[in-house]
């Protein structure tokens, strides 16, 4: 292949794509060489919670590079890094103090999965290293967390270099894997989805499980599923009744995406490790990391040596820290939570009336400014697309035409979960700025709908 500009060195995930070349961003807007004005109603991957163009997280970094680019954690720290870390500790439930930084989500699971995995062994319980995730979730792209989520695509060409975890279903009320109404389910204070994860344990033995991975609301896989009611408390009491550390993956919904700075604290739950990413640095700069109690420190201390047997060359990078710290002020400074909360009844409302418009929009789930919903053929009939019709994908170019985009998603090979569009735009967003999402996803239904009746 002849190469004649810059742009064909690039190795890209899709080849068969066209990509906007992004130019600047202010706000909730990226701008594109033409002068295209795209509204980023995903915030990326779900990372940039503070909009774009925040000029006092570019001076942190700058000044940040400028006193030291890099420190090697290994043998240094830096005040940012304590800093940071001390407010992350304070954001987290009560018991979880301790944080540790990567530079992405991947990472943070993979951390968590060996931290749990050394919690065990250093207690003299060396076979217990099974992990268990979900069929539903998705934690990661690298080999051990790909391995504890689902996704049946991403998994599919690598099967034989995966790990050997173990998965349940994740809790779905609309589509039940149970065939179950959430209303039996809460009158009988039973949940099957909760109890699958029981039964599990039993039949592969407690002796030789070492954590369970799940998010506290499926995002890319599933778009915004909440777990009922009970769900992740129940969890909880299974994992303590068989040693079993829970680890709960906060990559999309921490930093204020669901309206609180975890959204563990709105399920009421203290998980043994939370793991966290994206929205931390508001997407500034690669930056990630896992929050853990103060019983698995103590004892990595007491029963170990007090080192944990892993690092990256990138941990607490001094630049990404200091993304990070600046962002965090930031979201208490300007209380952007309070935002988030409140847009978020605004979108839900709006959304609602959109659906009355449109015969694909299925059920609308989510909180705070993680919403999604399903995409159907058509709802009165509750038909789902078949995956490789690419609906969510073919949704968001239309949207990307007409000057927003989304987080699509696409339906599972077997059918237990429909195509579904993610929206998760910048906590900052404003009304009129969701007005404009709203007509914009609008006119991208109608176009859509017109290409799936023609
Ligand atoms: N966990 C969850 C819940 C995610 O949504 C993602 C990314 O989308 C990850 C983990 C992986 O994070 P990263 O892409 O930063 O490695």
């Amino acid at each position: 292949m002849e190469r004649v500009v810059a742009k064909d060195y690039v190795f890209h995930r899709d080849f068969s794509k066209q990509y906007p070349v992004i130019t600047h961003a202010e706000g909730v807007y990226l701008y594109d060489e033409h002068g295209k004005r795209y509204l980023d109603a995903s915030s990326g991957a779900i990372a940039a919670n503070l909009g774009h163009g925040v000029t006092e997280i570019a001076e942190a970094m700058a000044e940040q590079a400028k006193k030291a680019g890099f420190v090697h954690t290994l043998r240094f720290e830096t005040k940012v890094l304590h800093e940071l870390a001390a407010e992350i500790g304070k954001m987290a439930p009560p018991s979880l103090n301790r944080v540790y930084f990567t530079s992405g989500g991947s990472e943070a699971n993979e951390s968590a999965m060996k931290l749990a995995r050394q919690y065990h062994r250093d207690r003299g319980k060396p076979e217990k290293h099974v992990v268990i995730g979900r069929w539903q979730g998705y934690h990661g792209n690298t080999l051990g967390s790909l391995s504890a989520g689902g996704d049946s695509k991403r998994r599919k060409p690598y099967t034989a270099t995966l790990a050997k975890f173990e998965h349940i279903h994740s809790p779905y009320c609309h589509r039940c894997p149970y065939k179950r109404s959430e209303e039996i389910c809460q009158r009988e204070k039973l949940l099957p989805c909760a109890e699958e994860l029981e039964r599990l344990i039993k039949e592969i033995g407690p002796e030789s499980i070492s954590s369970f991975i799940c998010e506290p609301i499926v995002g890319s896989q599933q778009g915004a599923v909440v777990p009922p009611d009970g769900y992740l408390q129940r969890v909880r009491e299974i994992c303590d009744q068989n040693d079993i550390v829970f680890i709960v993956d906060e990559v999309m919904t921490g930093f204020g995406r669901t309206g609180t700075d975890f959204a563990s604290e709105q399920f009421g739950i203290q998980p043994d490790i939370i793991t966290f990413g994206k929205g931390v640095s508001a997407g500034y700069a690669p930056l990630a990391g896992m929050i853990v109690s103060d019983r698995i420190v103590d004892s990595l201390i007491e029963n170990g040596d007090g080192h944990f047997i892993h690092g990256y060359t990138f941990s607490g990078h001094p630049v990404s820290v200091a993304a990070g710290l600046a962002a965090v002020r930031y979201y208490q400074r300007e209380n952007v939570l309070s935002n988030c909360r409140e847009q978020s009844v605004y979108l839900f409302q709006r959304l609602s009336e959109l659906q009355q418009k449109h015969s694909s929009m299925g059920q609308i789930r989510g909180k705070g400014l993680l919403i999604g919903f399903e995409l159907l053929m058509d709802r009165s009939q509750d038909r789902m697309f078949p995956p490789s019709f690419g609906a969510a994908e073919r949704l968001n170019q239309e949207a990307i035409k007409r000057g927003a985009t989304f987080y699509p998603g696409s339906g599972t090979i077997d059918g237990t979960n429909g195509d579904h569009l993610l929206i998760g735009p910048p906590l900052t967003i404003t009304r009129d700025e969701i007005d404009e999402l709203i007509a914009i996803l609008d006119q991208a239904l109608t176009a859509f709908e017109l290409q799936v009746h023609k």
